[in-house]
């Protein structure tokens, strides 16, 4: 393990701890807030009762009201202990968020939108701290499609809810760097987050039922999107919707903007989650497996219909899926990830044609398609990587069938296999050598 990594761990394990300590001061406040009101509950049933029992004689009375009163100004004290502390605490992430911004003085190009280096996001939970996403770069520029593949559990989601900040407790960003337009995102105030949510950046969730809002109508839930972030009046919100669902290709608009989410097909759930994520001409569009809860024919349409979104509105699509069907319709570039990391980054050309990660080609392996289809389809043999348990060597080694020696002791550098790809595998190091495109860095100091 090289000294960088080294410190990269320490930093981590102590951010572990100050997220710990940190939670565990929220469950005692959550606590005492809870005691503060079951005492004062108490309170009042054990008042009224005495009132009616001792009607005549006063004194009991006294007696609870003064326990009453106390009760009631020790919940006062512990809700605004709460808030002291719950502002505080919001300071104190935000210092330690900044601290661990990954500054990096590269130059931002023109044509550039989003740039993540290095991001890292952890779940601190009982058994231990979950790395979901450890440490991944990429760009993604004006009018591109990006795709980002892989298992459950690889890594995508997470690294979608980091970049739009929407991670709920115990996950956090524990280090690197996200800059959207050269503004770095990591450590930013939620009220600036807000902003460039739905306006700038925004998602699209992959069951649309949950992602809506079932004790709202499909209007008020668009309007508000537009309320928000432009300064339309709600007139013009109104009309704004009225266009986003024809847009969306959902017939007699006017009607459906009164209906509620239950009242409505997947399909036309997902067109209205799409024409929501729309609302304001986001710059760029994260469609987190827009498809997966949709039947094949709506999927399709689902597709379609964003790709010409895509065109008409020339916006940015991060599109995150395990379907590398998808991928193969939609994305300019393609990320492969693996138990929170990159595997595998380069066009969707080089990726379906010329894979060099292992885990790749079992992935487009177990695509059925031409006379694959009548016959068994292939697998990746085992299940995904414990987090908690991460090799020391390469995560996707226990499945591979290539793993080599090297492959259980050491993490594999990113390799470049040309200016359009970049691989993870030791098999390409060992390639390059027979080749002679890779020398070792002892036949290099040795000339
Ligand atoms: S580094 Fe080794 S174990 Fe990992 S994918 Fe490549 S060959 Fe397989």
């Amino acid at each position: 393990m090289s000294e960088l990594d080294k410190e990269k761990n320490t930093n981590t394990s102590q951010k572990a701890t100050v997220y710990k300590w940190k939670r565990n001061k929220r469950s005692l406040i959550d606590i005492l807030l809870f005691c503060a009101l079951w005492l004062v509950i108490a309170g009042w049933i054990v008042f009224i009762v005495m009132m009616l029992v001792n009607k005549d004689n006063y004194a009991p009375n006294v007696l609870i009201g003064i326990i009453f009163g106390v009760s009631a100004a020790f919940l006062c004290a512990v809700i605004g202990l709460g808030i002291v502390m719950k502002i505080i605490q919001d300071k104190e992430k935000h210092k330690i968020l900044e601290s661990h911004i990954e500054k990096t003085d590269e130059e931002w190009h023109e044509d550039e939108l989003l740039k993540v280096r290095n991001l890292r996001t952890s779940f601190f939970t009982e058994n231990g701290e979950v790395r979901a996403v450890n440490g991944i770069s990429f760009n993604l520029n004006k009018g591109k499609v990006l795709g980002i593949v892989g298992e459950s559990g690889s890594g995508k989601s997470v690294t979608a809810y980091s970049i739009m900040q929407i991670l709920s407790p115990p996950g956090e960003v524990v280090g690197g760097s996200v800059k959207f337009k050269n503004e770095e995102l990591v450590g930013v105030s939620e009220k600036r987050m807000q902003k460039i949510r739905g306006n700038n950046i925004s998602i699209i969730f992959q069951d649309p039922m949950t992602s809506l809002n079932p004790v709202f109508t499909i209007g008020n839930q668009i309007q508000e999107a537009i309320l928000l972030h432009t300064n339309r009046t709600r007139k013009q919100a109104k009309a704004r919707a009225i266009e986003l669902l024809q847009l969306v290709g959902i017939n007699e608009p006017e009607k459906r903007l009164k209906q509620y989410p239950f009242e409505l097909s997947g399909g036309m759930r997902q067109r209205i989650g799409i024409a929501m994520a729309l609302a304001c001409e986001p710059d760029i569009l994260i469609a987190d497996e827009p498809t997966t809860a949709l039947d094949v024919t709506i999927q399709a349409q689902i597709l379609e219909l964003m790709q010409k979104l895509q065109k008409e509105l020339g916006m940015a699509i991060i599109m995150i899926t395990h379907d590398l069907g998808v991928i193969a319709q939609m994305c300019d570039e393609v990320i492969v990830m693996y138990a929170g990391k990159i595997c595998e980054q380069g066009t969707a050309e080089e990726i379906f044609y010329n894979p060099k990660h292992e885990y790749t080609k079992g992935l487009l392996a177990s695509i059925p398609y031409g006379s694959k289809a009548e016959g068994k389809l292939s697998s990746i043999e085992g299940t995904p990587v414990d987090l908690l348990a991460l090799p020391k060597g390469c995560a996707f080694a226990p499945r591979c069938n290539n793993c080599l020696k090297i492959c259980l002791e050491e993490m594999p550098e990113r390799l470049v296999i040309n200016d359009d790809h970049m691989a993870t595998c030791w098999m390409n190091v060992l390639e390059g050598l027979k080749d002679g495109s890779v020398v070792l860095m002892e036949e290099k100091e040795n000339g």
